[in-house]
């Protein structure tokens, strides 16, 4: 059996409550959801973090996580959804194999947007908006 439980889940060797597969891709039910409803998209191969994906597989990809949208929102009567990917165990990965979290979201859930996860901002002047941009485009 493989050490990483989402490639288990995909295999078939864990369980879970899949609600949705394609040819790239497996959406199953958070085992410790945020909400009820919260569920993971992964691909079906095992890739860490996101630039690991090769392009053929992160359209494959999306179009889960676009098809699960949806579903996810229309099952538990939910208005909104956090779709989201800890990129990078920097960013609190835990499970090293590329997922997207659908989270429902209400009004009153009190969980606020992503730009809650910070509490500061930096301050970035005109000039380094434009150095950034650069460094940016020089690494596509
Ligand atoms: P992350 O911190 O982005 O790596 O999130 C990993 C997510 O995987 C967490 O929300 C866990 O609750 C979830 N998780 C871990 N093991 C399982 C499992 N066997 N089945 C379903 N979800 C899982």
């Amino acid at each position: 059996m493989t050490d990483c439980v989402f490639c288990a889940i995909v295999a078939e060797d864990v369980p879970s409550h899949t609600v949705h597969e394609t040819p790239d891709a497996l959406a199953f039910l958070d085992a410790n959801p945020l909400a009820k409803g919260h569920t993971l998209v992964v691909p079906k191969a095992h890739y860490e973090q996101l630039d690991d994906v090769p392009a053929e597989t992160a359209s494959g990809f999306y179009d889960a996580v676009h098809d699960v949208v949806p579903a996810v929102e229309a099952a538990v009567d939910a208005p909104a959804t956090t779709v989201a990917v800890n990129n990078g165990e920097a960013a609190g990965q835990e499970v090293p194999h590329v997922h997207a979290h659908i989270v429902p979201r209400f009004e009153d859930d009190a969980a606020g947007p992503i730009h809650a996860l910070f509490r500061g901002r930096p301050t970035v002047s005109k000039d380094e908006h434009t150095t950034l941009a650069d460094a940016i485009v020089d690494h596509l």
